[in-house]
């Protein structure tokens, strides 16, 4: 229930070029939803609206007058008289592309046992924001300390493209990259900081991703370079 010294006061605030009146203790988000303008959200759960922790940067949007300028939160972002918001720029795009990529490549994936099955959020992000795969690490079940590369194995999981159920890991060898590499280039930065983190030298990734095609490699060296590892 609102405060009482706030009820009846109304003030504006834009969102996508658009003005609208709200109560000056709603969320951008809370503005957003009440008037039909889809914001992306996984943390925010509206059953328990008063605890909104903004961690999972779904639902960023764009401050571009009235507030501090950049990305921000919207369900923590309080709306304020003269703040401007943007759900649709290319900014909002990226930051967000991004949020499920560092999702996914951090992902568990069982599929196939997923009770969401056919209905997954996370996968349908995926699409939303066109990412096309999610490394064979996301399916493999020797993470974290049973990694093979802590064991100093070469292991191409990390840039080599999902849907085999991790065949290869599951069975105890590593992962030979027979799919491919991510053609995602953000994704693959996660990839290489793995190998990065376990020790392993340009030269050794180069080598080991002498498996696939030539066009796949020249993407892993631009990252590469990039990345400062060339
Ligand atoms: S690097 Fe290889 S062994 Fe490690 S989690 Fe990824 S696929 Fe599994
Ligand atoms: S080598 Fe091929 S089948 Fe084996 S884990 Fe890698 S992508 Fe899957």
């Amino acid at each position: 229930m609102m405060p009482a010294k706030t009820m009846g006061v109304k003030i504006k605030m834009t969102i996508d070029g658009k003005e609208y009146e709200c109560e000056p203790n709603q969320t951008v988000l809370d503005v957003a939803g009440a008037n039909g303008i889809p914001i992306p959200t996984l943390c925010f759960n509206p059953l328990f609206a008063s605890h909104r922790s903004g961690s999972c940067r779904m639902c960023l949007v764009e401050v571009v007058a009235g507030g501090r300028p950049g990305l921000q939160p919207s369900c923590t972002l309080p709306v304020s008289s003269g703040l401007s918001v943007s759900t649709v720029s290319k900014q909002v795009y990226r930051a967000r592309r991004l949020a499920v990529e560092f999702l996914v490549s951090e992902h568990t994936q069982k599929c196939r046992d997923c009770p969401a099955s056919g209905g997954c959020t996370l996968a349908k992000f995926c699409r939303d924001y066109d990412i096309n795969g999610v490394p064979v690490c996301s399916e493999c079940p020797n993470q974290r300390e049973s990694c093979l590369l802590k064991r100093g194995v070469l292991c191409m999981g990390p840039i080599t493209y999902a849907n085999c159920n991790a065949y290869c890991t599951r069975k105890g060898y590593r992962c030979e990259g027979c799919h491919s590499t991510l053609v995602n280039e953000d994704v693959l930065r996660f990839g290489l900081a793995a190998y990065r983190d376990a020790g392993f030298r340009a030269e050794d990734i180069l080598e080991g991703a002498e498996v696939f095609a030539h066009d796949k490699v020249s993407i892993l060296e631009a990252v590469m370079k990039r990345e400062g590892m060339l």
